[in-house]
């Protein structure tokens, strides 16, 4: 496998980066989680504005343009042989001294991994998930903002070690006024008396960009929609629930805490959707 490191094609074994990297000392860095498909990218440029996007809201300057970076993980694809692959782009603080100051990290360390992923097992996309409501809550706005994506994950896995714990794949995050929010990498939709509701981007959620697509599915498909705040409740009455993310795509979610969603199976909006979303990245993906 070879990796992108800044610039250059390197063997995955030669893919290093120094343990002075505020990246790995400080989870201080932005990333992306993108699909090629068929040998395209899927929504390649709405992923590199939400890095440069995310990038911003921490200070920090990314060292290459957009369209390189786009050239780049076409490079990376082709150099792997690679036509259908989960390609993970990461731009890290760098090199700096012990201590916070970011701005004594002067180069930051940009990096592309083409791989597969496979977030959840087969079975589960034919017969839905369990979930639960953890006990963490999702990153406040106040505290740093969940619209960025950055490598400070572990919110989000504090959160999905309870999923583990409780033997369930994923589990849902509330917001500090204790509405749903997301899932640890996934956003959440409900559907109820046949209206799609998901939590609005100022629930305090990542902007998903498979989010946007389906919204924007949905709306083709002329599904009434909502984007609104929404507490435990109404996802426990409700009639399906789904989860999407570039590397989960859309998955049914049939019992959270124990309790049945619906009525336990892959709902038909969810399937419409999902189909719909399965015509847009073509027929030769996998998982
Ligand atoms: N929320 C979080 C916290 C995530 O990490 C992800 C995955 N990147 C998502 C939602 C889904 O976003 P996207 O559809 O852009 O992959």
């Amino acid at each position: 496998m070879k990796v992108w490191l800044n610039g250059k094609l390197v063997e995955k074994k030669n893919a290093k980066v120094t343990v002075f990297d505020h990246g790995l000392l400080y989870g201080d860095g932005v990333f992306e989680g993108i699909r090629a498909y068929s040998g395209k990218l899927f929504q390649a440029q709405a992923h590199i504005d939400r890095l440069f996007d995310s990038a911003r809201a921490i200070r920090l300057a990314i060292p290459y343009t957009k369209q390189e970076l786009i050239d780049a993980i076409g490079e990376t694809l082709r150099a792997n042989g690679r036509k259908d692959a989960y390609i993970r782009l990461l731009v890290t603080r760098g090199e700096g001294t012990l201590g916070l100051n970011p701005f004594k990290c002067p180069n930051p360390n940009t990096f592309i991994i083409v791989d597969d992923i496979a977030l959840y097992p087969r079975e589960m996309y034919d017969s839905g998930m369990a979930v639960i409501i953890a006990k963490t809550i999702r990153t406040s706005a106040r505290m740093l903002t969940p619209a960025a994506k950055t490598m400070n994950y572990l919110n989000n896995i504090v959160a999905k070690i309870e999923a583990v714990d409780a033997g369930v794949a994923e589990a849902i995050m509330l917001n500090e006024q204790g509405n749903l929010a997301e899932c640890t990498g996934d956003n959440l939709f409900v559907v109820k008396d046949a209206q799609v509701v998901t939590p609005p981007t100022s629930a305090g959620i990542l902007p998903g960009i498979t989010r946007k697509v389906v919204l924007d599915l949905a709306r083709k498909l002329q599904i009434p929609l909502v984007e609104k705040d929404f507490g435990p409740d109404l996802l426990y009455e409700a009639d399906e629930c789904f989860l999407t993310g570039t590397a989960a795509e859309i998955i049914s979610v049939t019992k959270v805490d124990g309790q049945v969603i619906g009525d336990g199976e892959v709902g038909p909006v969810t399937r419409r959707l999902t189909d719909a979303f399965r015509e847009l990245i073509g027929p030769q993906q996998e998982g």
